[in-house]
């Protein structure tokens, strides 16, 4: 076993944090205040090859596996959530759909431009019936002619209101199920029938653009069927897959920022005459807080690395996800609770964390739905 970074992962790593420390973290107040990521920002990640980092050179991205990701995820995740949230989607799932299941030409005409940052993607699997039971979409898609027909509404679409590209899963044959009768699509926003519905308010990641997405008579060439036809909840699920993964990647680098800026607290902070950092009930916490980092930070790479030795993580996925989420929301209220008064007021770092990190444990796969796939495969296939 070698538990060491090679000198690219720790450049990537260098690289990104002194990008996260210059140009994300100092902008993240506003980004949640004004509940959006400046455009500007986004081209400065895309400069910085950020973008491509998962994908094959090939494709103008940096070769840099997943291993290479969940470090630049984590990173970026210590200076704002939203932005982390916003290049997760694009990448993870977005643009990871049309890697893992397109076609050469797919790849060439689409996935370039994401490496390039100048498309932003979004994955459109949820409806409003149809949210952990995914299964049960009801957006349609029908052949006609040398077009599929699309016309639906999917919910709660990540950068669905700035996407040039979306991935679409909609029912190509009902009688056949999820597994055979949903195909993904992929849909360039520009097309006629694609509107951006309400974009929602949010407790938290107020920064990431989350909308509603009507498809009325929305024409697809049959070019743009992403796999196969009927496979399309196949692709979906291996996306989410790596999205769960790089999603802890985030979770990691949030838990890192809350313990920074707790200790920061905890140090300067007299009460009786002393630091607070000095009583016992806070050092409990920052132990509590060190020790979860500490499983976190295990389980994210060593399931990185599986990834990247093409190795199936489905069920790795799914307990990084439900740990590091759960983690992370117990590392931050202690964070809010070292803070005292100050972790509740909206001026303070920690209190921007504790709203953002809420979400971890509802997207992707609740982490109830996490815990069923956990326990079917363990099930089924046995513990170890
Ligand atoms: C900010 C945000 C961004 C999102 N981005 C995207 C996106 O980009 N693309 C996309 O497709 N979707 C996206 N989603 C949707 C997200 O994946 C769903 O919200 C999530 O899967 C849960 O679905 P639901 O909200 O309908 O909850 P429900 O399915 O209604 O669940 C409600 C509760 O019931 C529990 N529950 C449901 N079924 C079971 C069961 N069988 N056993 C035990 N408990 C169960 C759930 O765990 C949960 O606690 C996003 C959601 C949010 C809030």
């Amino acid at each position: 076993m070698d538990f060491t970074f090679t000198p690219e992962h720790q450049m990537l790593r260098e690289m990104v944090k002194k990008f996260t420390e210059k140009e994300v973290r100092p902008l993240s107040q506003k980004i949640d205040q004004e509940a959006k990521v400046p455009m500007e920002l986004w081209k400065k990640a895309a400069e910085l090859g950020l973008l491509g980092i998962a994908f094959p050179e090939k494709y103008g991205g940096a070769g840099a596996g997943e291993m290479g990701y969940c470090i630049m995820l984590e990173e970026l995740a210590q200076g704002d959530a939203s932005f982390t949230v916003m290049l997760g989607a694009h990448i993870s799932i977005g643009a990871m759909s049309i890697y893992l299941d397109g076609t050469e030409e797919q790849k060439q005409k689409y996935l370039t431009k994401m490496c390039s940052g100048e498309y932003i993607s979004a994955f459109a699997l949820t409806e409003v019936n149809a949210g952990s039971d995914a299964a049960n979409i009801e957006t349609t898609a029908a052949l006609k002619g040398s077009d599929y027909v699309l016309n639906g509404t999917k919910f709660y679409i990540t950068n669905g209101g700035i996407a040039n590209v979306v991935i679409v899963f909609a029912v190509t044959d009902k009688s056949l199920g999820a597994h055979g009768g949903v195909t993904a699509f992929i849909v360039e926003s520009k097309t006629p029938g694609f509107k951006v519905g309400r974009e929602l308010d949010k407790m938290g990641i107020r920064g990431s653009n989350t909308v509603e997405l009507i498809f009325e008579n929305v024409r697809v060439p049959k070019e743009n069927v992403l796999g196969k036809i009927g496979e399309g909840f196949k692709t979906a699920m291996k996306a989410l897959d790596r999205g769960r993964l790089s999603l802890s990647a985030g979770c990691l680098g949030g838990s890192k920022r809350a313990l920074e800026l707790s200790l920061n607290h905890a140090k300067q902070r007299v009460q009786f005459g002393k630091p607070i950092a000095e009583q016992q009930a806070i050092q409990w916490m920052i132990a509590d807080m060190a020790a979860e980092i500490f499983a976190m930070e295990s389980m994210v790479y060593r399931s990185a690395w599986a990834h990247d030795q093409g190795m199936r993580i489905t069920r790795e996925a799914a307990i990084v996800k439900m740990y590091c989420s759960e983690a992370l929301d117990r590392i931050v209220d202690r964070g809010v609770q070292i803070h005292g008064g100050m972790g509740f007021i909206r001026e303070c770092d920690i209190e921007r964390a504790y709203r953002d990190a809420r979400i971890n444990r509802i997207f992707e796969g609740t982490n109830e739905i996490q815990r069923l796939v956990i326990a079917r495969d363990v099930l089924t296939k046995g513990a170890y």
